[in-house]
C-alpha cells in the first residue's frame, strides 16, 4: 500500500512524488502505522516494486487487500497520477470505518462518491458481492479496473472469459462491458460487445485506450464505441463447421441430439439460424447454439407463432432446468429472445403478420456444406 499513519498524525502518502532520498531520511526518522490496525509498518524502497508500506510478518490486518505485485503497485499509482491530470481529487486507499472496507481510490464525481478498485488477483463472487454491497450501502458507487494480466486473447477478437469476468458486468447494462487497465502499456482495454460462442469463448470488440487520451467518460459511458464486428464471428463459425468438435456439454449433447433426431443433422451442420450474434444473448450460460437450437425447433415446430409464445417456452426450459442463466435475468432472456427473432426478422428468414411470425420459406436446414456458407455469409456479413 502506499498511504499510512505517519507518527500518529497526519497520512503520507507516496504517491504523491517523494524521491527515493527523501523516503529513506523519512524511514530513518519517523514511525508509519497502519490506518485499519494500527500495526507499525516497514517501509519498503527496493529495485522491483515503487515504494509502499507493508505489514510485518505474521500481521494479519482485518481488511483483506490483494497481494501488493509490482504490478498491482504500479497501475495503482498510474491510475491516481491520471485522475489527478483529470481534475479530481482521489484519495488513495481510504479506510471507510463504517464498511470497513479500504477501496484503491476514492474520488467525488459530480455529487457521487466512486470507489475505484484495480483487480488484478483472482476474487470470488462472494467477495465481490460484499465489497460492492458494502459500498453501495455507503452510497457510493463502485467502479472496477481489472488488471490487463487478466485478459486472455484467442484468435481473432475472440477471448476466455471465465467466472471471474462475467461476474464484473453490470447487470442492469443493455451493452455490458468489461474494462481493464494495463500499467505496463499505460493504457486502458475496453471490451465491448461481447457474445459468447462457447462457454470459455466469446467474441469482443477491444478498444485500446493510452492513458494519455483517456477521459473519465471514456470509462464510465453506457453506450458502446465501437462498432460490432461481424468477420471473425463468421470465420469463427467456419472452423467450427469445418473442425471436429473435441469437447460438449451435457446442453451441447442434448441439443444435438435433437436436431439430429428431426433433421439429422451433425453439429457442424446446424444452420446459421442458430449462431445469430445478439446483443442480450450473454445472459444464457451456453454456447450460442444451444439456446438458439431450442428457439430454432419451436420456430420450425409451430406454422405460426407470436413473440410473447417463444419467449414463454424459453421461460418454462429456464424453470425446467434445461436452460441455465448466467445470473437471474429472466427479463434479460426476454430481450435476447426479442432480439433473436427480429434478427430474423430482419434477414427474411421470419415474415409478420400483426402480432404473428411464419417462415417465409422453407425452414428446413440443408446438410450441404456449400449451401450453409452461403446462408452464413447471408447472415454475418456487415
Ligand atoms: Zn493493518
Amino acid at each position: 500500500m502506499f498511504s499510512a499513519m505517519i507518527d500518529q498524525d497526519g497520512i503520507i502518502c507516496l504517491a504523491d512524488g517523494y524521491k527515493t532520498e527523501d523516503l529513506k531520511r523519512l524511514r530513518k526518522r519517523h514511525a508509519f502505522y497502519c490506518p485499519v490496525c494500527r500495526c507499525e509498518l516497514d517501509l519498503k524502497i527496493g529495485p522491483v516494486k515503487l515504494p509502499h508500506f507493508a505489514h510485518k510478518p505474521g500481521e494479519a490486518c482485518p481488511v483483506p487487500h490483494e497481494p501488493e505485485s509490482p504490478y498491482h503497485l504500479k497501475g495503482k499509482r498510474l491510475l491516481y497520477e491520471w485522475l489527478g491530470r483529470r481534475g479530481f481529487r482521489p484519495v488513495l486507499e481510504p479506510y471507510l470505518q463504517e464498511i470497513r472496507q479500504r477501496p484503491d481510490l476514492l474520488l467525488e464525481h459530480e455529487t457521487r462518491q466512486v470507489a475505484v478498485e484495480f483487480q488484478c488477483a483472482n476474487l470470488d463472487a462472494a467477495a465481490y458481492r460484499k465489497r460492492t454491497e458494502g459500498f453501495l450501502k455507503f452510497g457510493i458507487e463502485p467502479l472496477w479496473i481489472l488488471g490487463g494480466n487478466r485478459i486472455r486473447c484467442l484468435t481473432g477478437n475472440f477471448f476466455q472469459l471465465s467466472r471471474f469476468h462475467w461476474q464484473f458486468i453490470q447487470k442492469s447494462e443493455k451493452s455490458p462491458k468489461l474494462l481493464f487497465f494495463c500499467p505496463e502499456q499505460k493504457a486502458f482495454i475496453i471490451l465491448e460487445h461481447l457474445i459468447p460462442f462457447q462457454t470459455n469463448k466469446t467474441s469482443a470488440s477491444l478498444r485500446f485506450l493510452p492513458l494519455a487520451e483517456a477521459s473519465w467518460r471514456d470509462l464510465t459511458a453506457r453506450e458502446s464505441c465501437s462498432p460490432l464486428q461481424l468477420k471473425d464471428w463468421k470465420r469463427n463459425i467456419f472452423s467450427f463447421r469445418t473442425s471436429t468438435v473435441r469437447f460438449l456439454s451435457k446442453e451441447a449433447k442434448q441439443i444435438a441430439a435433437l436436431f439430429y433426431e428431426k433433421y439429422q443433422l451433425p453439429l457442424p451442420f446446424f444452420p446459421a439460424e442458430v449462431f445469430l450474434p445478439v446483443p442480450s444473448g450473454y445472459i444464457f450460460a451456453h454456447p450460442v447454439y444451444v439456446w438458439q437450437g431450442y428457439l430454432f425447433l419451436f420456430m420450425t415446430k409451430h406454422d405460426t407463432f407470436r413473440l410473447q409464445s417463444a419467449v414463454h417456452y424459453m421461460d418454462w426450459l429456464i424453470k425446467g432446468k434445461r436452460l441455465k442463466l448466467r445470473w437471474s435475468g429472466r427479463k434479460t432472456a426476454a430481450e435476447a429472445v426479442c432480439e433473436y427473432i427480429c434478427f430474423l426478422h430482419k434477414k427474411g428468414f421470419l415474415e409478420r403478420k400483426e402480432e404473428f411470425y411464419y417462415s417465409a420459406g422453407s425452414a428446413v436446414p440443408e446438410p450441404r456444406l456449400d449451401a450453409l456458407l452461403k446462408r452464413d455469409e447471408h447472415y454475418f456479413s456487415e
